[in-house]
């Protein structure tokens, strides 16, 4: 099986079977005893609205290993469930592992993770860092002489990869990513209208009318939010426009272009021309912004294409792993391509 643990999102994807599990990346639990209460989507709705005693937390948030426990017990929980739901899988008791891992995970926390799969049943655990697995699921040719650039935006991170040969040439794991848009649009509203949103009404505006550049068709999008009045501290129902949300968000997707930009800069040429050639591929749900991908374009003056289905490249690329031993031999975490 390929296990995608995003910071937002955890994927599974089961061989010959597909992708078996779509689940926020949300763990609720007893302060105490630590008990595990809910996990997945379940552990998501509580995040906000529990009782003293019990915590909803996001155990991948920055892209980094952030509550251990939390992440273990993430993949224990699907790591069974998987086996326990397909019985002609149950079979093969302990199944191989494929396991996407942000980029800037460390030596200490792969180790962690890894020996978490093994602990849930595994036989053989993998990992192969989220920007290779990406650019697999996104169908690249990632083991020619050719470089190749990918975004990945998920949650908590931005993934910019430059890969050649099997290998990643140049990374930069940039903590600033989705979540981060969905905060601007929180601050945004908080200042200019004095409305507290909260983080799913947010990410509801994000998804509906975020942009990153003013639309062909200049049809000017609306959204009714509704929040907390910060001056009375009363209900109030709001209307913000595509525009005013597009300002909202653009410093934050500055930055993330910057760090683009900042990667191409540090890119060896011959790379940088095969990048030219072919474009940079864009995935993950951050990519989803409505004319990101031109922003992105405009701004490296390079083409650019969002991969189909981008919130599951990762996971469709470690699945791809799963049935060529070849490629994951190359791509596994310790071959690593140094310029
Ligand atoms: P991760 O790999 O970190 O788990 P994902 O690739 O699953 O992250 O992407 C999750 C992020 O994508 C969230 O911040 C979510 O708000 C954002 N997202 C999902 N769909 C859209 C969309 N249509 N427009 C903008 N952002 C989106
Ligand atoms: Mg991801």
């Amino acid at each position: 099986m390929g296990i995608d643990l995003g910071t937002a999102n955890t994927l599974v994807f089961v061989k010959g079977k597909g992708i078996l599990i779509r689940e926020p990346s949300y763990i609720a639990r007893h302060k105490r005893t630590g008990a595990v209460l809910a996990i997945g989507t379940e552990a998501k709705l509580m995040a906000g609205k529990t009782p003293e005693a019990i915590e909803a937390i996001r155990p991948l948030r920055d892209g980094v290993i952030a509550d251990y426990d939390g992440a273990e017990a993430m993949l224990n929980f699907y790591i069974k469930q998987v086996h326990e739901s397909s019985p002609w899988i149950a079979k093969i008791p302990r199944p191989k592992v494929i396991i996407g891992i942000p980029s800037g995970v460390t030596e200490v926390e792969r180790r962690a993770v890894s020996e978490a799969a093994i602990q849930a049943g595994a036989r053989e655990a993998y990992l192969v860092e989220e920007p290779m697995a990406a650019a697999i699921g996104a169908g690249l040719p990632i083991d020619e002489p050719r470089g190749q650039m990918i975004i990945d935006i998920g949650g908590g991170t931005t993934e910019i990869a430059i890969l050649s040969l099997g290998g990643i040439v140049l990374n930069k794991s940039l903590r600033i990513a989705g979540d981060e848009l969905t905060e601007s649009i929180i601050h945004f509203s908080r200042v200019k209208y004095g409305l507290l949103l909260g983080d799913t009404t947010a990410e509801e505006v994000k998804m509906q009318i975020g942009s990153a550049v003013e639309p062909d068709d200049k049809k000017e999008l609306q959204i009714v939010v509704r929040g907390r009045d910060l001056s009375n501290g009363l209900p109030k129902s709001m209307k913000f426009s595509a525009t005013e949300v597009r300002e909202a968000l653009a410093p934050t997707i500055q930055q993330i272009v910057r760090a683009v930009m900042d990667v191409l800069e540090e890119t060896p040429p011959e790379l940088v021309s095969d990048i030219i050639q072919h474009g940079i591929t864009m995935a993950g749900g951050g990519s989803l912004i409505r004319g990101l991908d031109k922003m992105v374009s405009e701004s490296t003056r390079m083409p650019v294409w969002v991969t189909d289905e981008p919130m599951s490249a990762v996971v469709r690329g470690c699945g791809k792993l799963l049935t060529d031993e070849r490629l994951l031999k190359k791509v596994k975490v310790g071959a690593r391509l140094r310029y």
